[in-house]
């Protein structure tokens, strides 16, 4: 059994799976995701809707969602200081546990080794928001640039280089390149 979905304004990441975890091991849900402005922890935010597709399974002791997501986010290069724009893909494969039984209503334990991000709440809601906001925090780079071949601020006037020269370059890439040239000039070149 399948059954397709869309969500549209932000909460769309939270998933009443009540249902779901009633019927059998192996069934199946499709939900196309759509949600926007996704404010994320520290000065990094969300800059586009998180789009995608994911599947929801009901597999042994809960539900095990699999699929892509899309968005972008907002960043600081660590060159120019300039902020842009970052294309990010999440690949997801999450598996979520009930933390009341769907049939007794009884309160299901788990070890300290459970992840509470992937905890389906007292009111059979799985919110995905907490595994996004990780996966997207997990794949950003540690030293962000905004193009690979971003030249930076000059350390001497701090002129951002990709936006024209300033009047100390030449003599900054003099001191850089001299003991090569020197090195080269010793050779008879
Ligand atoms: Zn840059
Ligand atoms: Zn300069």
């Amino acid at each position: 059994m399948s059954e397709k979905r869309s969500s549209e304004a932000w909460g769309g990441l939270q998933f009443n799976v009540s249902q779901l975890l009633k019927s059998p091991t192996g069934t199946r849900r499709d939900y196309d995701i759509e949600v926007d402005l996704f404010p994320l922890d520290g000065n990094m935010v969300i800059v586009a809707p998180v789009r995608g597709h994911v599947g929801f399974l009901r597999a042994g002791n809960g539900i095990l969602v699999t699929g892509r997501l899309e968005t972008a986010v907002e960043l600081e290069c660590t060159r120019c200081l300039s902020e842009f724009r970052l294309p990010v893909c999440l690949e997801i494969e999450e598996e979520f546990r009930p933390t009341v039984d769907i049939a007794s209503g009884a309160v299901v334990s788990h070890d300290g080794d459970q992840d509470v991000a992937n905890l389906i709440d007292e009111h059979h809601i799985l919110d995905l928001t907490e595994v996004v906001r990780q996966d997207v925090w997990l794949g950003l780079p540690t030293s962000p640039v905004c193009r690979p071949d971003c030249q930076g601020l000059c350390p001497h006037c701090g002129q951002n280089r990709d936006q024209g020269s300033c009047t100390c370059e030449t003599e900054t890439i003099d001191l850089r390149w001299a003991p090569l040239i020197a090195s080269v000039s010793d050779r008879g070149d």
